[in-house]
């Protein structure tokens, strides 16, 4: 059985107090929220302290990228082993905004994953179609791209420490969520891809997260499809009781 992951991506939002509020706020919230894994992933300069808010709670705390250099002449980057360093578990890896506003592709998100695990983070590799490559029909192949070449030269055992995130672009902060059906077929044709290219058991047991404008009040009809396994949550993260309520429909 895969236990169900939800994770807030804060994106560039933030502040001391806003992350020390947030987290207060959150932490009884969920306190008895079952079995389900939860993190925050905050801005890089408030992991520290959404580190020690969060000390002696449930709640895990990630990044939202990192480099994939070791150390070195990378001016404002972050590399995998300092994000592990500072006590994170997971780093968003290939999320859309990375890909269409900053110009990542799927090489250098490879790369990205490789360090990650290296490091011994646990990636939450973003993977998506756009809205004209949806109508032109084309998401599965765009899909098959970005794992084929995301997941290039890993091996069965690595996929024990990553998570899949299918984001949907045109779903990402529009307010516009796939519907579940929609979703669900996309992570089954997910986790086929992953039975043929991995096996079974891999197929089986790695989460497959949905993001796009997850809110509490779509959270359930989504998370109770078969192949989705929580949430990667952007918006409704910044709100402590729309998170624990996409964290709750994630545990029913
Ligand atoms: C995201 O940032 O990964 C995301 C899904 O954002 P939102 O929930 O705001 O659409």
């Amino acid at each position: 059985m895969r236990i169900p992951f939800v994770a807030g991506n804060w994106k560039m939002n933030a502040s001391v107090k806003e992350t020390e509020a947030l987290i207060h706020k959150l932490i009884p919230l969920v306190k008895d929220a079952g079995k389900v894994d939860i993190a925050v992933c905050p801005p890089f300069l408030y992991v520290n302290q959404a580190l020690a808010l969060t000390k002696n709670t449930h709640i895990r705390v990630g990044a939202q990228n990192c480099w994939f250099e070791s150390s070195g002449a990378f001016t404002g980057e972050v590399s995998p082993e300092m994000v592990k360093d500072a006590g994170c578990t997971y780093v968003i890896i290939g999320h859309s905004e990375r890909r269409h506003i900053l110009g990542e592709t799927d090489e250098i998100i490879n790369k990205k994953i490789r360090k990650a695990l290296a490091a011994g983070l646990v990636p939450i590799f973003c993977i998506g179609e756009l809205l004209d490559e949806r109508e032109q029909g084309k998401t599965e192949q765009v899909i098959e791209r970005q794992v084929t070449r995301g997941l290039e030269g890993l091996a069965e055992a690595d996929m024990s420490h990553l998570v899949i995130a299918y984001e949907p672009v045109w779903a990402i902060g529009t307010g516009r969520n796939a519907t579940p059906e929609q979703a669900q077929a996309v992570h089954r044709y997910i986790r086929e891809w992953l039975k043929n290219r991995f096996g079974s058991a891999v197929s089986d047991a790695v989460r497959i997260q949905y993001g796009g404008s997850v809110k509490p009040d779509n959270a359930k009809g989504l998370l109770t499809q078969t192949d989705i396994d929580g949430a990667l949550v952007g918006g409704a993260s910044l709100n402590a009781d729309h998170f624990a309520a996409i964290v709750k429909a994630a545990v029913s």
